[in-house]
């Protein structure tokens, strides 16, 4: 088979992959090829939200695994291909003097069995580093089962490992992916986070140790194969932070692949929406201080699909509000509806000089659009506002925006309900938005 045939095949099959991105990696030239500094190692994203900087490719996708969320599933009838590692770190250097890329992410299918799979991985990376002295970012997926003496010598290779959870739940796992494990997932995690933690002790006191996964490990979760609740998801994605350091935990949209009566059918449409949430509720528990026992709990146990996680969490939370923001801690602010980090230590800087009014909140760039019904400052205490108008000023715009014919890619699922009922996609939005605005100034 021609290279450019394997590699149409197997960059279409990596594409379902979204933990991609890169960062915190300070791999500088040294006159080789490549660096990770001067351009920071780019990530660039298409219109779906997918990750599309870097190389993104299979090594294969012949896969011994049946894992019937899969397009590379043993069992489904696809062109396949396998790139040599010589083939494979070939093609990466010969993409990145064109200027295509500026790194590679390289996962695969499991080929014959999880060890030879990553000896290939591993034999394709040594090429690149070594013989090519390629000092780009590398992002490389390990293999579920794989001898974890083949973990370290990826992780010394690689800027960033990752271990897929693939699914939320054991039970799933096994209904679902009958080949994988939870163990043979959670080992190579522990070996990563051990590692990398006695790698960055090593470091403190040998500068010239070789350096292990410095940009961490991250993991993708499917969401929307499998029955787990928001909860249970944000739960696990919390413990996960917490117990292996990982530094991003990616959802992923199912997007049906196959008939499979255990699997949601195959017209349905990927939880975009959902997964969006989800993406903002992980961005509470890292930036924000939030736990996931906060942002949703046993009474409402997945996320409102009309309003952020944080104007959420702010209307079951009228107590706490309003917030003073010229006294406030900053973890307070961080609180407010429309103060993000930014906004927050702009405020904790500007009031040093002065209490602040609303003109100066304005002039340091703070917007006030959904705060303003949250805080008071110097000369306001708080908007008066009937319900209804504060409902409307929280309402996320991107669960109803639509253009004259089409919904957006985040609609909500009523408005795609009412849509495929016939409804006009701007009439649908309308009427779903009207429907939510009153629901919401109910609950307030
Ligand atoms: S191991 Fe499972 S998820 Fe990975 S490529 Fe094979 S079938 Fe797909």
């Amino acid at each position: 088979m021609e290279l450019m045939d394997k590699l149409t095949i197997l960059a279409d099959s990596a594409k379902y992959d979204v933990a991609c991105t890169s960062s915190g990696v300070s791999r500088t030239g040294n006159g080789q090829l490549g660096s990770c500094l001067p351009a920071g190692c780019c990530h660039a994203f298409s219109a779906d939200g997918r990750c599309v900087s870097l190389l993104k490719v299979l090594l294969t996708n012949v896969c011994a695994f049946d894992c019937s969320y899969c397009v590379n599933r043993r069992s489904n009838d696809i062109p396949r291909a396998a790139f040599t590692p010589r083939e494979l770190a070939e093609l990466t250097i010969q993409f990145y003097r064109r200027n295509y890329i500026e790194g590679l992410f390289l996962s695969s299918a499991v080929l014959k069995n999880p060890d030879y799979t990553m000896e290939q991985m591993i034999s394709a990376l040594e090429l690149l580093r070594g013989e090519y002295g390629f000092r780009g970012y590398i992002h490389a997926k390990t293999i579920p089962g794989a001898d974890p003496a083949l973990i370290q010598r990826m992780g010394l290779l690689a800027d960033r490992l990752s271990v897929n959870i693939e699914l939320p739940s054991e039970a799933s796992l096994g209904l679902l992916a009958p080949d994988k494990a939870r163990t043979s997932i959670f080992r190579p995690m522990r070996q990563i986070a051990r590692t990398a933690r006695e790698n960055t002790r090593e470091l403190a006191v040998y500068k010239h140790t070789p350096r292990f996964a410095p940009a961490g490990q991250s993991t993708q979760m499917i969401v929307g194969a499998s029955p787990e609740n928001d909860r249970h998801i944000l739960r696990l994605t919390e413990g996960l932070y917490q117990k292996y350091s990982l530094k991003r935990v990616f959802f992923s949209a199912y997007i049906p692949v196959s008939a499979d009566s255990r699997l949601p059918a195959l017209s349905t449409p990927p939880p975009l929406l959902r997964e969006h949430r989800l993406y903002q509720a992980d961005w509470l528990l890292r930036f924000y201080h939030f736990s996931a026992s906060e942002i949703l709990s046993d009474d409402q146990p997945d996320l409102d699909p009309y309003l952020d996680p944080k104007c959420g969490w702010a209307v079951r939370n009228p107590g706490y509000f309003p917030v003073d923001v010229n006294r406030a801690e900053p973890e307070q602010l961080l609180r407010v509806p429309g103060i993000g980090p930014k906004s927050a230590r702009r405020i904790v800087i500007a009031r040093r000089t002065g209490a602040l009014d609303l003109d100066a909140l304005r002039r340091i760039g703070v917007v006030l659009k959904r705060a303003q019904y949250f805080i008071v400052c110097r000369g306001y205490t708080g908007a008066r506002a009937q319900r209804g108008t504060v409902a409307r000023a929280l309402l996320d715009p991107a669960a109803f925006s639509s253009g004259t014919e089409q919904l957006s890619l985040f609609s909500a699922p009523a408005v795609q309900q009412l849509t495929a009922a016939g409804t006009p996609a701007l009439l649908a939005s309308k009427t779903v938005w009207e429907e939510a605005a009153e629901c919401l100034s109910r609950r307030m």
